[in-house]
């Protein structure tokens, strides 16, 4: 069965076809504290350098479809907690609404990681979310160093406003690496979520295995946090992936 086949068959639960390049069934650190499986979703909009799928970036890398999601789903339902919809960036695909609505049907909480790209695809997919991973890659003005593509902190933003409006449960997370963001970026980046409410932030140090070797094979570490930023959130983690 082709991805295509597979999504022509996949229109269960009011979701229509979905392109995933993979999904591990079993994962306690994609979704904080829960047992979940995550479904990786090809297509991405953006390029940044230090993406750790960016073979998901083109959504013909995908290999499976919602039929094989769905399949496996109800083979665990009582086995797991819930699914994370991960990438690639989920909403890039339309169909990723229906999906978490379906899968909430079936019985399991739903996780979302996502850049922020889609501000309105994020409202709308909210009320079928339960936790949300949102990355924060810069200060919002300067985004597009990150992202390598144009107007981005605007969306970025907006994802974040609609997040904090639904008062879902989340985490702003921003990778790290020393020549993207200056200690002064990561200092306004903090400065600024601690501000509008967010209460958990994960700083993540880049992690050369897996990108496409575009930056240079260098890092950051907890002693370079700038003094007295995490103390401004009630959950805080610097992560070495
Ligand atoms: S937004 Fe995420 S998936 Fe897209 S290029 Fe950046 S790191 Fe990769």
């Amino acid at each position: 069965m082709t991805v295509h086949d597979s999504a022509a068959v996949s229109s269960r639960g009011g979701g229509g076809p979905l392109y995933i390049g993979g999904i591990t069934p079993f994962s306690t650190v994609d979704w904080p504290g829960r047992l979940a499986c995550v479904a990786f979703l090809a297509g991405c909009p953006w390029r940044c350098p230090y993406c750790q799928n960016h073979i998901l970036q083109a959504r013909d890398a995908a290999t499976l479809g919602a039929e094989e999601l769905f399949s496996f789903l109800e083979a665990r339902r009582g086995l797991l907690d819930g699914v994370v919809f991960s990438g690639g960036e989920p909403l890039a695909q339309e169909d990723v609404i229906g999906a978490a609505q379906h899968a909430r049907e079936l019985g399991f909480a739903v996780g979302l990681h996502t850049c922020g790209a889609f501000p309105a695809r994020l409202r709308a997919i909210l009320p079928s979310v339960d936790w949300v991973g949102l990355d924060v890659k810069a200060p919002w003005d300067a985004y597009d160093r990150v992202t390598l593509a144009p107007g981005t902190g605007p969306l970025a933003r907006a994802s974040l406003d609609a997040v904090l409006e639904a008062d879902v449960d989340m985490e702003a997370r921003t990778t790290w690496h020393p020549a993207l963001l200056s200690q002064d970026d990561i200092a306004a980046i903090g400065r600024d979520l601690a501000a509008r409410g967010v209460r958990t932030w994960a700083v993540q140090a880049y992690r050369h295995t897996g990108t496409d070797g575009s930056l240079p094979n260098e890092t950051v570490f907890p002693s370079d946090m700038p003094a007295g930023v995490a103390d401004l959130f009630e959950h805080f983690e610097f992560r070495r992936a």
